[in-house]
């Protein structure tokens, strides 16, 4: 007996009832994105797993536990993407787009792949719309991604339930320094710590500071702070970035704990955090990577970056009511046709009305039907009109436009009149 087929635990389907509120999410933020001047990179699924591992780093959750990697017929070892800022970064290298001090002001949306538990918010196959900013170093560039975002929960109408979290991690000599006194602090103390805080102190001690555990959090209220440490250019770095927040009227919170997964930032990093959606708080995380370039074999060249997760964005929507109602409705006229004469001049129409009309979503009816079954079919595909042509429309040259919702009479239109009534009944969204 063969097994009933199946996805992939952690890997949805993204069914057609759900599909047009991505798009509308999509679109909303491709649309922003080109008024902000940024530009649409893609990249492939698939890297070589080294790609990865140099820059990434070889002791962090993503390459220690988290990727899909295989071996390929060559016997290369290829990996599903985790993140997109690598990719991103082989790209402008191969083709020579930041050489130069080239500006590039880049953004993506796909596919990231990474083997956690599944959970609410959290996915094996989730979606990230990222955006990279290379060749500019200085703070007026790390607040236009913020206020670029911004905007955007403005337009998505979640500006309510969204935080700003802000830290500056320094550079990495500053970093170092820090990263030695946070070792002897938490050396010091080893027997309190969890399990999973006394690995991360051999292997990324700063990732400590992102323990979920209780009494980790408790135990690091007095631990040296990474402000402390910050190097003057890095501090005034962060000045210049708070004070742009600050005249464009964002708020945030500074939080000296914020140091992220990864481990290529330096300088600015930053999240937008809800509470709306429990544990997997996070809906979009940033920050600069000045290092990372140099690091995968190319010149010196500052990088600032973000992505958001689709999936988290979605779901806030729905939980905060967000969901514009528009988006709900497919189909505005849907055409029934009662037999082979009445289909046939009903192709034509509809055709005719599309030349004139081109943003109508007008559907056919298909497969036929008694007047009882096409008309349920109309109701239930939630088109706001109906057009019927049967043997008396088509004789007398006009078409039964009847109003499936609400108000209004069902009345004869002369197929040359249909266009312009449609075009003014439908509101086009
Ligand atoms: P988290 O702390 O939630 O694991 P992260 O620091 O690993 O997040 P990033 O690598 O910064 O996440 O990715 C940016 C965004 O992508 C996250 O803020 C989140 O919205 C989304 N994201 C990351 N991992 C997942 C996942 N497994 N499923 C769904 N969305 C995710
Ligand atoms: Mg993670």
């Amino acid at each position: 007996m063969s097994k009933t087929l199946q996805a992939i635990r952690g890997m949805n389907d993204i069914l057609p009832e759900q599909t047009p509120l991505w798009r509308y999410f999509e679109g909303t933020v491709a649309g922003l994105l080109d008024t902000y001047g940024y530009r649409q990179i893609r990249m492939p699924i698939v890297e070589f797993t080294e790609l990865f591992k140099r820059s990434i780093g070889e002791v962090t959750d993503i390459v220690e536990k988290e990727m899909y990697t295989f071996e390929d017929r060559n016997g290369d070892s290829l990996t599903l993407r985790p993140e997109g800022t690598a990719a991103c970064v082989r790209a402008m290298l191969e083709h020579g787009l930041t050489g130069g001090g080239q500006v590039q002001k880049l953004w993506y949306n796909g596919p990231m792949f990474r083997h956690e538990r599944p959970q609410k918010g959290r996915y094996r196959q989730f979606h990230q719309i990222g955006c990279e900013v290379f060749n500019l170093d200085g703070p007026d560039i790390d607040a236009e991604l913020i206020v670029l975002t911004w905007r955007l929960w403005g337009q998505l109408g979640l500006r309510d339930a969204v935080k700003l979290e802000l830290n500056s991690l320094g550079t990495s000599e500053a970093r170092g320094r820090y990263r030695e006194a946070l070792v002897e602090f938490l050396s010091a103390r080893l027997q309190q710590l969890d399990e999973d805080s006394q690995r991360r102190l051999k292997t990324n001690p700063l990732r400590v500071l992102d323990t979920k555990h209780p009494e980790t959090q408790a135990l690091l209220v007095d631990a040296p702070k990474l402000a402390d440490y910050l190097d003057e250019e890095s501090r005034v770095h962060f000045d210049g970035l708070k004070a742009r927040l600050d005249a464009a009227g964002i708020p945030y919170v500074v939080n000296p704990k914020l140091v992220r997964g990864l481990d290529y930032y330096s300088k600015t990093v930053f999240e937008w955090v809800t509470d709306q959606l429990g544990a997997q708080g996070t809906v979009c995380a940033g920050g600069r990577y000045d290092g990372l370039v140099e690091q995968m074999g190319g010149k010196p060249t500052s990088g600032v970056g973000f992505a958001m997760g689709i999936e988290r964005l979605i779901l806030l929507l729905e939980t905060v009511g967000q969901v514009p109602e528009s988006i709900g409705r497919q189909v505005d006229v849907y055409l029934c046709a009662f037999g082979e004469q009445a289909e046939l001049a009903g192709l034509a129409l509809a055709e005719q009305v599309r030349d004139q009309l081109p943003n109508l979503r007008l559907q056919v009816n298909a497969g036929g039907g008694s007047f009882k079954s096409q008309f349920k079919k109309a109701d239930k595909s939630g088109a706001l009109y109906a057009l019927i042509l049967g043997d008396d429309e088509l004789a007398a040259r006009v078409v039964a436009f009847k109003p499936l919702r609400g108000q209004g009479e069902q009345q004869n239109i002369a197929w040359d009149a249909l266009h312009a009534h449609l075009a003014n009944c439908v509101v086009q969204g």
